[in-house]
């Protein structure tokens, strides 16, 4: 049975006796000791633009892209800085004045299925999570985005794409949430199942994501016949790369910056261009991007990645299992018996230096593949025009010129430029 009257004496206990807890002094220094790397290492980062540019980059950034790119990187920070910090104080006022246990009793005393009752508990959080977020990312993409030119987003789009990612989430996230918390509620082997679970969704939704879910959110429309098109196959087919269709997709609508594209999954694959990249680039480097996509696909980079990622979630539904049989974990967040919904919401929180130092390993592996990525794109394009290409975007994106290895080590999932036209160079 739940306990649903919570006693004030622990409401007011949970910010003092409970430092003996070790899994409250774990999650204490989990969550502040990710906010504080970040915030050195995007300082240090910020610090770095002043440095004067090594030989090879200085013709590709002059002085006003360079003031203009640092420019934009503060603001972006501060953004960042002020949500995390707003975050940060919300989630550590709503811990130790007893929020969680309030929470916990107010959703119980809805008269839910015990299962209901988790998943409310933490759906709840996610949705008032996701709508103090929103004025966040309204700055950032009409604030920020606008004022450096990149913006396109309208608001409808904004508002759309929030109420599609919110039935998505209804749709797909919910049940497999209630699913997960079930199997942790009658299971024994709970962990088991839940990455079998999620594993197997995950795999479902790397098939369907540009089949499916990618069209809600953007238009697909065939590249026209033309020069471009025949140039495309023919690189397909010099490489032995089966192409079912090329396709434009429509990035300008949200952002004037040039993504690369993606291939899809199976034998056959969907090549998309966005349009935003056939805008800027010449035919020769829009091939050289696109041998370099082939590329990861013939040197079978994503089925590693997707291996390197079930190993983690392995680890962490493990450890997922260890947490929440453990009734110190509840304490530590001052609510009793055993909400596992919160419970889940709680381990994210402890789980967040680890997932970060497990990330190392899967972006500096992801950092390799670009690199491998980049030499087959040489050898079947030369190197020169993949050179400009990735000198434009850079550019024009205001990629950081000479970013700090800290930060690259913790969230670069590409090497940065000078890096990767060293390499280039090397090759040629
Ligand atoms: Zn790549």
């Amino acid at each position: 049975m739940r306990i649903v009257e919570v006693p004030p004496s622990l409401v007011f206990a949970c910010g003092f006796m409970t430092l003996s807890n070790p899994w409250f002094l774990a999650a204490l220094v989990a969550i502040l000791g990710v906010f504080h790397l970040d915030l050195i290492a995007t300082l240090l980062n910020l610090s770095r633009y002043s440095l004067p540019l090594p030989e090879r980059l200085k013709g590709v950034f002059d002085e006003e892209t360079v003031k203009k790119a640092a420019e934009y990187a503060g603001r972006s920070a501060r953004v960042d800085l002020i949500r995390d910090a707003f975050f940060l104080a919300l989630l550590i006022g709503m811990w130790w004045s007893g929020g969680f246990a309030w929470l916990d009793a107010k959703v119980a005393s809805w008269g839910l299925s015990t299962l209901w009752t988790n998943v409310t508990a933490i759906g709840v959080i996610m949705v008032v999570k996701s709508l103090l977020a929103l004025p966040f990312e309204a700055w950032d993409t009409f604030g920020v985005e606008a004022e450096f030119g990149f913006n396109r987003t309208t608001p409808g789009t904004f508002i759309g794409d929030r109420i599609k990612g919110f039935l998505l989430m209804l749709v797909l996230g919910v049940p497999l949430l209630a699913l997960v918390l079930w199997f942790f509620q009658t299971q024994p082997l709970a962990a088991l199942w839940a990455w079998l679970c999620v594993s197997a969704f995950s795999l479902i939704m790397a098939w369907l994501a540009p089949r499916v879910l990618m069209p809600l959110f953007m238009k697909f429309t065939p590249l026209g016949d033309g020069p471009l098109r025949t140039a495309i196959l023919g690189l397909a087919e010099r490489l032995k790369f089966p192409v079912a269709d090329v396709s434009v997709v429509d990035g300008s609508r949200r952002s004037s910056k040039a993504n690369a594209f993606f291939a899809g999954f199976g034998k056959t694959k969907r090549i998309a261009l966005f349009d935003t990249l056939i805008e800027k680039h010449s035919e020769d480097e829009l091939l050289a991007v696109l041998a370099h996509e082939i590329g990861h696909c013939k040197l079978r980079h994503v089925p590693v990645q997707i291996a390197i990622g079930l190993a983690e979630s392995a680890l962490m539904f493990w450890l997922l299992h260890l947490a929440l049989s453990s009734p110190a974990f509840f304490e530590a967040f001052g609510v009793s018996g055993r909400p596992l919904g919160l419970g889940l919401m709680f381990f994210t929180l402890l789980y967040q230096p680890l997932g970060l130092l497990l990330g190392l390993v899967s972006s500096a592996m992801s950092r390799r593949h670009e690199f491998q990525a980049d030499a087959f794109a040489a050898e079947a394009c030369t190197s020169a025009p993949l050179m400009t290409a990735l000198k434009k975007l850079s550019t024009e994106n205001l990629a950081h010129p000479q970013p700090h290895p800290l930060t690259v080590t913790l969230h670069y999932s590409h090497p940065p430029l000078g890096e990767r036209l060293a390499a280039l160079e090397r090759l040629a």
